[in-house]
This record gives structure tokens, sequence and C-alpha cells, in this order.
């Protein structure tokens, strides 16, 4: 195999591990914070290695379309592009094709869309896909799948999955093996357990480097994204590492965690920052609340980020009214900082092999909800 993953430890299914690529290590379980533009959106590059994270990801829809991944290569790759050293994933283009490009055209060979922004027209195939990729320079390759639509009936839904697995082939053949690259197939199948079956075996017997489960998180809600896992997963190699793509808020990780997943992504922790969301120990808060106004508080004591470290909640809420960019990258980085000190001691506890008293205490937290408002001076 040309990406390394070492299995370090479990918990129950938890799974303690170490994932080496061409750009260095990453500890899992690990979350990747979502460079969709070639940039985690508010942050440098440095500070987002300095809240822990280890990798991040790329879109290849939007870097193809702008600046162009012929234009990437030639400039030095994305690592050098975007001055991020770590390990890069790169997402297959084929969610965004299915949400954001326009006059999208689906056929058996790939699909064709306009650009949102300039209406020129691109192709993607699953080859070109993993060209592309591979022009950016990505660690890890996602396989080019069709985004299946939620809700779906069982038989749509198996149209769609066996076109995906006709597509992780032809991507397997595409894929250039390099030592510290990967390419991971992409499970669908909805919520069907039995086509959740069928597509772990298809993508196990085609061999890949490690396994994503996609199409969760789409609208099915916790309880049945954990049932899907609980019966997926069990199918996917155990010397390989796991990604439960586009998940999620800090207890749908926490319980994907529990089921055997290593790695995840989600624009939430960002894009909450840009709109006065923040997540924090004691559950989720809107900064944009009066109840902050004249708080002198931080948003979380424990917490070791900037935000946190050096300013108030009462000042917080007034750059957010204001609509200063400093609000947006201050609760960008708090945001991020709280979902790696998870990851943190996501790790730790399966090490220490006490997963559950962790997970207990995380829930106990939560459930807690934000700190009383403060007193009103006189
Ligand atoms: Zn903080």
């Amino acid at each position: 195999m040309s990406l390394g993953f070492d299995l370090l430890g479990t918990d129950g299914l938890a799974r303690r591990g170490r994932l080496t690529t061409a750009h260095g290590t990453v500890e899992t379980p690990a979350f990747m914070p979502v460079g969709t533009a070639g940039t985690v959106k508010a942050m440098l590059p440095q500070s987002v290695a300095e809240t822990g994270a280890e990798i991040v990801l790329g879109n290849t829809f939007h870097l193809m379309l702008r600046p162009g991944a012929e234009r990437v290569a030639a400039l030095g790759g994305l690592h050098k592009f975007m001055n991020w050293p770590h390990p890069i994933l790169t997402d297959s283009g084929g969610f965004q094709v299915m949400s954001l490009a326009e006059l999208r055209k689906l056929d058996a060979d790939g699909v064709t869309f306009r650009s949102p922004s300039d209406g020129s027209q691109h192709r993607l195939t699953p080859e070109r896909s993993i060209e592309i990729q591979h022009l950016l320079d990505a660690d890890i390759t996602m396989s080019f799948d069709e985004c299946t639509t939620w809700p779906v009936e069982e038989e749509a839904a198996a149209q769609s999955m066996r076109l995906s697995m006709k597509w992780a082939e032809r991507g397997r053949r595409a894929f250039r093996d390099r030592r510290g690259y990967g390419l991971f197939g992409i499970v669908q199948g909805s919520v069907y357990p039995a086509l959740r079956a069928e597509s772990a075996q298809s993508l196990t017997d085609i061999g890949f480097d490690g396994y994503a489960i996609g199409g969760l998180a789409v609208g099915e809600g916790q309880e049945m994204m954990f049932t899907t896992l609980d019966t997926t997963v069990p199918q996917l190699p155990s010397d390989r590492p796991r990604y439960l793509m586009g998940v999620g808020r800090p207890a749908d990780i926490v319980g994907a965690v529990r089921r055997g997943i290593d790695m995840f992504d989600c624009v939430l922790p960002t894009r909450g920052g840009r709109t006065a969301q923040a997540f924090a120990r004691r559950g989720e808060l809107n900064l944009r609340n009066a109840r902050h106004r004249d708080d002198p508080r931080p948003i979380d004591e424990q917490c070791a980020c900037p935000a946190c470290l050096n300013h108030s909640r009462a000042y917080l809420h007034h750059l957010i009214r204001s609509e200063e960019i400093l609000g947006a990258m201050l609760l960008t980085w708090h945001n991020l900082q709280y979902y790696q000190d998870i990851m943190r001691g996501l790790r730790g506890a399966i090490e220490s092999r006490s997963l559950e008293l962790w997970i207990a205490g995380f829930e106990a937290e939560q459930a807690l909800g934000d700190i009383a408002p403060c007193p009103t001076k006189p």
C-alpha cells in the first residue's frame, strides 16, 4: 500500500491510528478543516496548524474552475500554492458538481456542467477527477462518485451506487500509485443496508488505500446516520483508514468515533465562525445574541485559543454586530481549536481505554448548556 496506516490501539470499536503520507503524519481520529478554494477561510495556514490540525481538505470542483488545476501544478502544487506543507486530502468534485454547478448533464461516462461563476463549460469524468487531484498533488485522492440525492427510493439509490462503483473502478485504474499517496473509495447506498453492503464489497474487491462513507449527513438525522454506520463500518477492512465525509457536529463526531471512524471533515466550525456561531464544551452559542453584550467573560474559560485567551464575549459580540472581519477570524479560530481539542480528547481516551468515561463527561458538559448570562450591572 502506498499510504501508511498504523493501528496503534483500540477501545471497543474505536481506533487510535496514524496515517503516514508524503507530507507528514496524521494522528487519528482526525478532523480535517475545510479549505475549499485553497484557504481555510479567515485563517492563516500557520494558525490552522497551531490549532493542532495536521491535514486539510481541498475542493477539486472549486480549484479546477479557479485558478485551474494545471496552473496550481505549474506553481508547484497545492501545498506550495497555499503554503500548507502538511498533508492534504482533496474531494473528487462529485458532490459540488451536483449541488453547485449549473446546467449539469449526467451520463454513464461523467458529468458536463457550467461554472456558476462565469458560465464556462467543463467536464468531469472519473479519470479527469483523478488527474486534477494528481495535478493538485493531493496526498489523499477521493474517487469520483455520483452524489445520491436525499430522500431517495431504494431502486434509485441502487442505480446511483452502482454507477459510482463503476466510476470507482475506472478511477482506481487511472490513479498513479506513489509512496505516501493514496486513493480512497467511497461507500454509497443511502440508508439501505443491503446497498451499503454491496458497495463496501465492490470497493474492497477493487482495493483502496482507505474507505470513505459518503451520502450521509444529508438530512437523514443522527439516529439514521449512526444506524447506517453500525451496519456499514464492520464491512470495511480493519487495516485501512475510514473516513466519514461531511460530518459533523461535535456529538456526531464523538458517536462516529465510537463506531470505528478515523477521519472527518465538515464546514460547520469554519462556516459557523463567519455566522456568529460558536461550538463549545457547553454546547453551541450565538455571539450575536444580546445576552453577550455586557459579558466580560470569554466564550470558554478552558479554551486556549486567542479569542478565549484575549477577548471577552462582549468584544466578540461587538465585532460581529459591527461586521468586523476580526470577529469571523477569532470565532473561526475558536471553533477549529474546539474541534481539535475534541479530537485530542478522543485520541487520549482511546489510548487509555477510557472512551466511555470520556464520552459520558463530554455529554454531561454539552447537556449543561451555556453559562448563565452575566448579572446586569447597576
Ligand atoms: Zn476558544
